[in-house]
């Protein structure tokens, strides 16, 4: 959607995009100038494959400052990206055949490398009547002895749902009783939280060793191009990344590393102003898609998208006669008819929704929801 919105405003279209996953602010000054540094002092050459120690170490006392988390250095993977490390983890785990339950809406990445990794994907489905978060329950029931990972997000993308330390509790008494299962948790949005302070999956001690900690510097310091990222684990599976990296990426790019460095050791200041900003649009979003007929919505706890159910629409026709059928139709006709760009549900695993991005100006959030609501008032 995001390219077909390019090639729409390409012709002269004024497009609102809603359908990207990155921040729209710029990288920190601080952290840029830290990479300017990095070149004139010549850290252009390779890396360490598992990042610089100074790295890994700011990366350490992040975890312990911020998530309350013990890591040794030693236990800390840098990548090009959480999604570099999310891969090396699936391709660390998984055999030809293993299973590996994601509930849905997934980011759409997931299953994918499940798939590269010849393993199977168990989806366990979830609605916005739950806030899209599952219970122990429904964990319990997805596993079976082929179960080898269990691979979340919190907050989610794409439905900003974010669990709390008591769901998560309830989660991992069904790992306490399955010991063989590991658990990747994709903590990529922690700082974008409306309900309090992040909570971990890797603080219940019982179950630490299991759980392949995933995080990045993308949305956090809005560093998506730097492509940076990291993964904490047990001495093993860390050492295994470290192994399938050399073979593959080596050390992500020193400049970006250098940078990572001041990112993690100056604070959190710029976060919690891009946090402020996302909390005011999501108030907005909320309010304008509450008023749209036909739009089920939730208040999404964290992230900056929002996934409201649009299945009312579907079986409705547009003014040309063509029949809405699912998601992915309903985004299009909104990208035609309303210039607006968003993601059909269906890339995430679930056919009843559309994610928006409000990582967008509080100017373009309001002409792009007026315009869907005008758009969505035209199907019969
Ligand atoms: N995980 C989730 C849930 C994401 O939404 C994204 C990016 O959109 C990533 C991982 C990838 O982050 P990175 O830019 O660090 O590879």
């Amino acid at each position: 959607m995001t390219k077909l919105g390019r090639e729409l405003a390409s012709k002269g279209v004024n497009v609102i995009s809603l359908s990207v996953g990155e921040p729209d602010f710029n990288t920190p000054e601080h952290v840029k100038q830290a990479a300017k540094e990095a070149l004139d002092e010549n850290y252009t050459r390779y890396s360490p494959v598992p990042g610089y120690p100074e790295l890994r170490k700011a990366i350490v006392n992040k975890l312990k400052k911020e998530n309350g988390l013990d890591y040794d250095i030693s236990q800390i993977v840098v990548s090009t990206g959480a999604k570099q490390s999310l891969s090396n983890a699936i391709l660390t785990l998984i055999n030809p055949g293993d299973e590996v339950i994601i509930p849905t809406p997934y980011w759409v990445s997931y299953s994918e490398m499940v798939t590269l990794a010849e393993g199977k994907s168990v989806f366990i489905n979830t609605t916005i009547e739950s806030d899209f978060k599952i219970t122990p329950e429904e964990l319990e029931a997805a596993i079976t002895p082929k179960s080898k990972v269990f691979m979340f997000s919190s907050p989610c993308n794409p439905t900003g749902s974010v669990y709390t330390k008591a769901e998560l509790e309830g989660l991992v008494r069904v790992f306490e009783r399955h010991p063989d299962i590991y658990i990747i948790s994709d903590e990529i949005y922690e700082h974008i939280n409306f309900i309090g302070k992040h909570e971990s999956i890797a603080q219940f001690e019982g179950i630490k060793d299991r759980v392949i900690l995933i995080n990045g510097f993308s949305k956090a310091f809005a560093m998506t191009g730097w492509r940076l990222g990291y993964l904490a684990a047990n001495q093993e599976i860390a050492s295994a990344n470290d192994k399938l990296q050399g073979q593959t990426t080596s050390g992500t790019c020193s400049i970006a590393q250098r940078a990572g460095i001041v990112a993690l050791e100056a604070g959190l200041e710029t976060v919690v102003d891009m946090k402020e900003a996302f909390a005011r649009r999501r108030e907005l979003v909320y309010n304008l898609l509450k008023d749209i007929p036909g739009v089920k919505t939730n208040l999404p706890q964290g992230a900056f998208y929002f996934f409201p159910d649009i299945s009312s629409f579907f079986g409705k026709k547009d003014l040309n006669g063509n029949v809405i059928r699912d998601s992915a139709n309903l985004a299009l006709y909104l990208l035609n008819e309303a210039h607006v760009a968003t993601v059909g549900g269906d890339s995430f695993g679930n056919n009843n929704y559309i994610r928006l991005s409000y990582a967008a100006s509080d100017e373009n959030l309001r002409e792009a929801l007026r315009r869907m609501k005008e758009a969505l008032g035209k199907l019969r």
